[in-house]
């Protein structure tokens, strides 16, 4: 016989196997969780347990396998980017954004001024502060926070979603970086809309309480290419989540998205809260939640559960 059909590489072979493999996962990460710590720029991220740790991955076929704390809430923060970014090219398209911010890595921390001063008047990405902020001024011209709220409840397939308002006024009251980028951009004359208005939707963008179900939704719309598979309704066009994808892929992750792509290899995106949310094209959304943070700012445990997975099942984009 010329030809055997066999599985594809990296695919588990039954639904205990995954468990196990993501369970595994789980482990992985939560031993990692005491490498970490919590978030203490934002007063209120400082409440969150260290220790926790969940993982909820959902798959095209129709799994779900959750360990841990999948079921608790923490704020979105930085995950929020790609939801906001989403909206911009909705509604503007894609020239109409990426006439006002560019699509290159900084290599830079998140909440970076320094090449926005020195080497380019646009912001380098939307996975930045510096761009998100950006994309949110395009945004306060043409639609209000219930509208977003309501665009990230449909992303996520998740009506549970509401406003942390402890930690947005917490936010508020110490996001001064996040004023003096807005400002900065509105000196250059490159920002779009009202400052104060802004920085305020950015804000509270950042304070959605979501947990890692939602975020493991998100990541699968994503890998079904911008359709609900469950609803079966387009949310986000085809063009768009590739777009989405690429700039998870080299900047989701802020300066430490090359040694991400390398380990991990999955288009993600990380939030200071804890939660990284992952997409792996038809297959898999992946949402983990880990409020222990590493150096870069990215969930110590959530980038160690996911390279297990990734590793075990197969899952790098160029494995
Ligand atoms: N709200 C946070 C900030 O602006 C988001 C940063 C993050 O999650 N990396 O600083």
């Amino acid at each position: 016989m010329l030809f055997t059909c066999e599985q594809p590489e990296g695919q588990a072979r039954d639904p205990g196997e995954l468990e196990r493999i993501i369970g595994q996962a789980y482990e992985a990460g939560r031993a990692r969780t005491q490498t970490g710590t919590v978030a203490s720029y934002i007063p209120e991220l400082a409440k969150a347990d260290g220790r926790e740790f969940g993982i909820c991955a959902r798959n095209l076929a129709g799994e779900t396998i959750a360990f841990g704390d999948t079921e608790k809430r923490f704020s979105i923060q930085s995950i929020s980017k790609v939801l906001n970014l989403a909206a911009a090219l909705t509604f503007l398209g894609v020239r109409g954004t990426f006439a006002h911010v560019r699509m290159e890595p900084t290599g830079d921390a998140f909440n970076s001024i320094l090449k926005l001063d020195t080497v380019s008047d646009l912001p380098f990405n939307p996975m930045i502060n510096a761009g998100a902020i950006q994309v949110m001024s395009l945004l306060s011209n043409i639609i209000d926070f219930e509208q977003l709220l309501c665009f990230a409840r449909a992303f996520c397939m998740d009506e549970q979603i509401q406003l942390n308002e402890a930690v947005y006024h917490s936010e508020a009251e110490t996001g001064d970086r996040n004023r003096a980028i807005v400002y900065l951009l509105k000196s250059k004359g490159v920002l779009q809309g009202d400052p104060d208005k802004t920085v305020d939707l950015y804000f509270r963008m950042c304070s959605l309480n979501v947990n890692a179900r939602s975020l493991a939704n998100m990541g699968l719309l994503l890998a079904n290419g911008g359709v609900n598979p469950f609803t079966g309704q387009r949310m986000i066009q085809t063009d768009h989540v590739r777009i989405l994808r690429s700039l998870m892929l080299t900047c989701g992750l802020y300066d430490e998205s090359g040694a991400y792509g390398v380990w991990v290899g999955i288009p993600s995106k990380s939030g200071v809260g804890g939660g990284i949310m992952g997409s792996v094209t038809r297959q898999w959304g992946i949402g983990t939640y880990g409020p222990a943070l590493n150096e870069k700012g990215n969930s110590a445990g959530g980038i160690a559960a996911l390279r297990y997975m990734s590793q075990a099942l197969g899952l790098n984009i160029f494995a």
